[in-house]
């Protein structure tokens, strides 16, 4: 009998979740793994990456993005360098992005600064996936990626969005992809957001633990939204599923990986 081709096997692509800040990433990394679901997991410092990458070492699903959060980047400005350099050698990027809500404000300067120094570095480098933040900084973050990135050398996912439909259609032309969670289908301007979105741009995400169904079983949940997904489609689960998975694995193998 011949073996089913690997990629065959994934069972849900989680493009966003937060391992690291699970109670016990050893056993979730190994879940995963059992599991099969590819996983993109990650940090918020790069001074967390190593340690990530230590969990996560030779695994086949679960991979480790190098990044510096939005809402750290006024403690931790002085890690963009650590960031810049990581990116020479991680080809997953995030979390990275801007966050314009008002106790983030006043190190928006310094968040276009990380932003752009790490989109210029991922041009640079080519072949990555940066995951990026945009929260109530959809417009900023859409025209740092116009500026700093050449869609050919980054796949740029435009994770969570909250930003308008136009916005979106903005980012669409800058060639981002969107990883979709199960809160933003709780809500109306989520749902038309993401019937705007083109069939071959759409990924999903839990954002565990913070998503609504990364609540407890983070990425190992993110089958939940398949069904949501497909009716808000109005396509059948298998065709939803099909969809995501070779939006999935293109966007992994732009990367290098495949599975
Ligand atoms: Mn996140």
């Amino acid at each position: 009998m011949n073996r089913a081709p690997r990629a065959e096997l994934v069972n849900g692509f989680d493009f966003h979740c937060h391992i690291d800040l699970h109670p016990d990433p050893v056993a979730l990394i190994a879940d995963c793994e059992r599991q099969r679901v590819a996983v993109i997991a990650v940090t918020t410092t790069p001074r967390a990456w190593p340690q990530n990458n230590e969990w996560m070492h030779g695994k086949s699903y679960v991979y480790p993005a190098i990044g510096l959060h939005p809402e750290l980047v006024a403690a931790r400005y002085s890690e963009v360098e650590l960031l810049e350099e990581g990116i020479k050698n991680c080809r997953l990027v995030g979390e990275i992005g801007l966050d314009g809500s008002p106790q983030h404000q006043a190190s928006l300067e310094q968040q276009r600064d990380v932003l752009a120094r790490a989109l210029t570095a991922c041009t640079e480098h080519g072949g990555r996936i940066a995951t990026i933040h945009s929260r109530r900084a959809a417009r900023d973050t859409i025209a740092l990626i116009e500026t700093h990135v050449d869609p050919a050398r980054v796949i740029c996912i435009l994770h969570w969005f909250s930003g308008s439909t136009a916005e979106a259609h903005r980012a669409i032309d800058a060639g981002c992809y969107f990883s979709v969670n199960a809160s933003m289908l709780d809500t109306q301007g989520g749902r038309n957001l993401v019937r705007a979105i083109p069939a071959d741009r759409l990924l999903t995400e839990t954002d565990a633990p913070f998503g609504r169904d990364g609540l407890s079983g983070g990425p190992l949940n993110i089958g939940l939204v398949l069904p949501r997904l497909a009716s808000l489609l109005d396509e059948p689960a298998s065709v939803c599923w099909t969809r995501i998975r070779e939006n999935g694995l293109r966007a992994f193998q732009f990367a290098g990986i495949s599975f």
